[in-house]
């Protein structure tokens, strides 16, 4: 008796955006005007490759 290979659909998983972690970035904080100087100071702003959803754009 031949094991029935079990078919399970494997869900498509989407790719995980490359560029941020759950569609935030974090990026560099610029401050000061004359001086560009970059603090450690980092700020959330959305992932402009997924746009926030955290995955990675399939098209
Ligand atoms: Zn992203």
């Amino acid at each position: 008796m031949a094991a029935q290979k079990s078919t399970v659909k494997a869900q498509p998983q989407p790719f995980p955006c490359p560029d941020c972690r759950g569609g935030q970035v974090l990026e560099p904080f610029q401050v000061g005007g004359r001086k560009k100087h970059v603090s450690n100071a980092r700020q959330e702003a959305l992932c402009l490759t997924c746009l926030g959803t955290g995955e990675a754009p399939t098209d």
